[in-house]
């Protein structure tokens, strides 16, 4: 089964009453008698959240899928597998909640915390110890949209016995498979583009293997993080749309990205079409599109501010991934829990404005932007 068709039929429909679309059982319990199927207690499996759960594992390739109320639920509930003493070895370019729970949650529980360039496998090779118990990265990063060899990492992972994460959100599994190319366990904000429509919130987690996929089911049941059935049918409804708008946000970004390169306004760009040559032939050898995200520096803090507010169609948002196109100022919002310094180390300016292009008429997106720049 090809993604677009796995997106319309890689999951359960309901056998009982034929319905087409999934039911949503708003139930928070199963009765025990007469009842052979799994399903006891919604947080420990619900069917609504069962069907979400087997698309996102089909799609992404893996043995097990879980879904959580959002991407901060999955992901924290992902790095609960760390202990006491144990070391977690993560990409510097990180999304900003990510920082913000590795820095105040997970730093209080005695886990040791090393962040490198993961663009850099070398760095990575020497960061890695017997310490090590977890490596985490995204690829493309967010905002700088750094890419990391998946597979490089995966082969530091392997030869510590660790499991390697790796948030695909910005790629989705339209894009980009990680566990295609070794990683152990994906991670995704659901609430960009796979749910597409910015009218959800929720995370996901597939593993490639059923050990990492016992360990993830135990903590989801003991943390209870979990997605509720009226929004895992609408992420299950905005997801049979993923192909379509993953293909014209493609083609609409790249026609943005080629236009903005020349502009005059923009310093700097980024956007792993535009990478240099090594960054780009590992992003082509483990994805099979560039993504909606184009970030790019314009010339002071006040013409960034000025750019977002007089964009009409890019709306300025935390948020990106959605069918409307959204406009960021990477250092005051999603990046706004960074400290000053390291944040700059980064790369990450106060001038640097993150763009999510969505599926508008792209000729209507290129007049918005021309007109505030000008
Ligand atoms: C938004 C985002 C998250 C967090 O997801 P929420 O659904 O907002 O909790 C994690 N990683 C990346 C790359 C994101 O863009």
């Amino acid at each position: 089964m090809r993604k677009k068709t796995a997106l319309i039929h890689g999951h359960h429909h309901d056998d009982a009453m034929g319905s087409i679309s999934p039911p949503i059982y708003q139930s928070s319990s199963f009765t025990h008698i007469g009842n052979d199927s799994a399903f006891r207690y919604s947080r420990g499996g619900n069917p609504t959240r069962q069907n979400l759960e087997e698309l996102i594992a089909h799609l992404e390739g893996g043995q097990r899928g879980f879904a959580f109320a959002t991407g901060m639920a999955a992901i924290t509930t992902v790095l609960m597998m760390l202990k006491s003493g144990d070391e977690l070895v993560i990409c510097a370019d990180l999304y900003g909640g990510t920082f913000r729970v590795i820095e105040q949650v997970l730093s209080q529980m005695n886990v040791a915390i090393r962040f490198v360039d993961a663009s850099d496998s070398a760095a990575v090779k020497a960061a890695v110890t017997q310490r090590t118990k977890m490596l985490y990265i995204e690829t493309p990063s967010n905002p700088l949209l750094k890419v990391t060899d998946i597979a490089a990492m995966a082969e530091i992972a392997k030869a510590h016995d660790i499991p390697l994460v790796a948030d695909n959100t910005f790629a989705t599994p339209y894009w980009q498979n990680p566990l295609a190319h070794g990683a152990d366990i994906v991670i995704h904000s659901a609430t960009k583009y796979l749910g597409g429509h910015s009218d959800l919130m929720a995370g996901l987690v597939v593993t490639r293997d059923d050990i990492y996929g016992k360990r993830i089911k135990r903590l989801q049941n003991t943390i209870g993080a979990i997605l509720g059935p009226q929004d895992s049918f609408l992420l299950i409804r905005g997801m049979r749309t993923l192909g379509l708008r993953m293909e014209a946000i493609e083609a609409n970004t790249r026609v943005l990205a080629e236009w903005l390169k020349d502009h005059p306004a923009v310093k700097k760009m980024y956007y792993p079409g535009f990478a240099d040559a090594a960054s780009k032939a590992v992003h082509d050898k483990q994805s099979d599109g560039y993504g909606g995200v184009i970030t790019i520096e314009l010339e002071s803090q006040q013409k960034a501010e000025e750019f977002a507010r007089r964009c009409r169609y890019f709306v300025l948002a935390d948020s990106l991934g959605a069918v409307e196109s959204m406009i960021n100022i990477s250092a005051q919002m999603s990046h706004g829990s960074f400290p000053v310094k390291e944040r700059l180390a980064l790369g990450i300016s106060d001038s640097l404005v993150r763009l999510s292009v969505g599926i508008e008429d792209v000729e209507d997106l290129k007049e918005d932007l021309a007109q505030a720049l000008a």
